[in-house]
């Protein structure tokens, strides 16, 4: 929804977003609605052609925009799934040509709307930056690093903020009336906030250890595969490697190798193979045993998921929204962060709708509002995270409560009826894609389905072996 310069609130001139990385632009593309002009600034230099730069260094690994942050960027950006097609972007449905194998062996394929076209972060990036460089009244500031914040005498007021920019040598002060804080897992909010004389949030830690490694593929000519992606998890307590390939823009496969609980996958070209090959199952190694490489190994290990809690703060200077990896940061491996950040850009966007109706005196409190709402769009994903990070022991930050426990077990009837019976399959995706809130795993005729499965004679429920081997597919 786009609204008219002219029926912008008048005292919306400028706004400053720190970070130009996903929740960066998702956000400056919500503010171009409302603000007179908006300033992206990054440190880094924003590449003309799609490439991984030094502040997003985790654009070498796979990365999968969820089925539903998929449609928020359709929304935000109509037509940039035809984009994604023209430029060679696979089209996969999630549910029907992505092969999984999970707990239990492999899940069944059946024919769903989760249906994304799968590319690499770096172009993702680069297509919606393209997009944005579209608007007139949005800006980029490159090689300009934000060093700290502008405020009133009273501190009581972000008005903008002091940046260094690189190329030039130069100190700069930004006036804004509006900053939006997008910088990552690096943020230096708290920081800031405490030199003015504001408690930092508190934050909420919990670390399974999990290490990416990541090669890209040519994909090989003439292959005739029943999957377009494909996963092999890891299974705990033992097993603790598992693997992606994602088909991305270009022929190419992208494959990250995950290790939990500090067993890190290998960083070598050969450590990388054999890893593959000991899966729980071959079909990765399977994949790419004969494929042509075409890049090194790359590594990446800060995976923890951190939740600081800026809703909790009973003060906070206004003028300041603090947005994306910079308030909760998730183990990747769920896939959650850039649709969490296109979520959570569509909140900023319902916050600043009602802020432009607001009278004066609700305006002063708006960003609390809205670090309190955007708490609620992350506690699901948090969720489901930290609760299978729980599984592991070595897991840091925590033990898993009661409750936490009996989801595993139910999780774990779930995925096995999942294997089974393909309409919950269906349900499950649409719960990991995150158009299905987790309750719908709670709905009666899975719940029932579950209860049957416990007292199945058949069914030995410790078992680690494979139960069901062969993918049936139903359309
Ligand atoms: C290994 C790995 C794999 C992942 N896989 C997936 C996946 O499959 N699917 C998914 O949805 N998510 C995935 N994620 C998460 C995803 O990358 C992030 O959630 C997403 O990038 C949103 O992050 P962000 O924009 O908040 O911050 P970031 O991506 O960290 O970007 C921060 C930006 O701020 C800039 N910056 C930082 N400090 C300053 C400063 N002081 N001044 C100016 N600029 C600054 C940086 O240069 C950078 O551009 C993965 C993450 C990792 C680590």
């Amino acid at each position: 929804m786009q609204i008219p310069i002219s029926q912008r609130n008048s005292n919306n001139h400028t706004a400053i977003v720190i970070g130009s990385s996903m929740a960066g632009l998702l956000s400056a593309r919500v503010l171009a609605d409302y603000f007179t002009q908006v300033i992206v600034v990054d440190r880094d230099t924003l590449p003309e052609q799609p490439q991984t730069r030094m502040g997003v260094p985790q654009a070498n690994h796979a990365h999968v925009m969820l089925a539903q942050g998929y449609r928020i960027l359709e929304e935000l950006f109509p037509g940039i799934d035809a984009e994604l097609s023209k430029a060679g972007a696979p089209r996969v449905d999630w549910a029907k040509e992505y092969t999984l194998f999970g707990f239990w062996g492999f899940h069944p394929h059946i024919a769903s709307d989760l249906i994304t076209h799968t590319c690499s972060r770096a172009f993702l990036e680069w297509l919606v930056h393209r997009r944005l460089l579209g608007f007139e009244n949005i800006k980029f500031r490159q090689k300009t690093q934000v060093h700290g914040l502008l405020t009133n005498n009273q501190n009581s007021q972000v008005r903008g903020v002091k940046l260094y920019n690189s190329d030039e040598n130069k100190q700069e002060e930004l006036i804004a009336d509006l900053v939006v804080d997008a910088s990552g897992r690096n943020s230096q909010v708290p920081n800031w906030l405490k030199s003015m004389g504001y408690p930092a949030p508190e934050q909420t830690v919990i670390n399974s250890f999990l290490g990416y490694s990541t090669r890209w593929y040519e994909l090989p000519q003439d292959l005739q595969l029943d999957w377009k992606a494909l996963a092999v998890l890891y299974k705990p307590p033992h097993n603790k490697h598992g693997g992606v390939l994602l088909p991305v823009e270009g022929n190419r496969w992208a494959v990250t190798l995950a290790g939990i609980a500090k067993d890190y996958p290998p960083t070598d070209n050969d450590g990388f193979l054999e890893c593959a090959r000991n899966l729980r199952n071959s079909a990765i190694y399977d994949a790419i045993k004969d494929a042509k490489p075409i890049s090194k190994v790359y590594s990446y290990r800060r995976t923890e998921n951190c939740w600081h809690h800026y809703e909790k703060l009973k003060r906070l200077p206004s003028g300041l929204v603090i947005i994306g990896d910079a308030v909760c940061a998730f183990n990747p491996v769920y896939g959650q962060g850039m649709t969490s950040a296109a979520l959570s850009a569509l909140t900023l966007q319902k916050c600043l709708l009602i802020q432009l109706n607001s009278s004066a005196d609700t305006i002063t409190k708006w960003n609390q509002n809205f670090q309190k709402q955007l708490a609620k769009v992350l506690k699901n994903p948090w969720l489901m995270a930290t609760s299978d990070d729980f599984r592991w022991e070595t897991t840091e930050g925590g033990k898993p409560d009661k409750v936490t426990r009996f989801m595993h077990k139910y999780m774990d009837e779930v995925i096995l009826l999942s294997v089974h019976q393909p309409q919950v399959y269906k349900v499950f995706s649409e719960v990991i894609h995150m158009v299905k809130p987790p309750t719908a795993l709670f709905a009666p005729g899975i719940i029932f389905g579950v209860l049957k499965q416990m007292i199945d004679p058949k069914i030995n429920h410790n078992s680690q072996e494979v139960l069901d081997n062969s993918i049936k597919v139903v359309s």
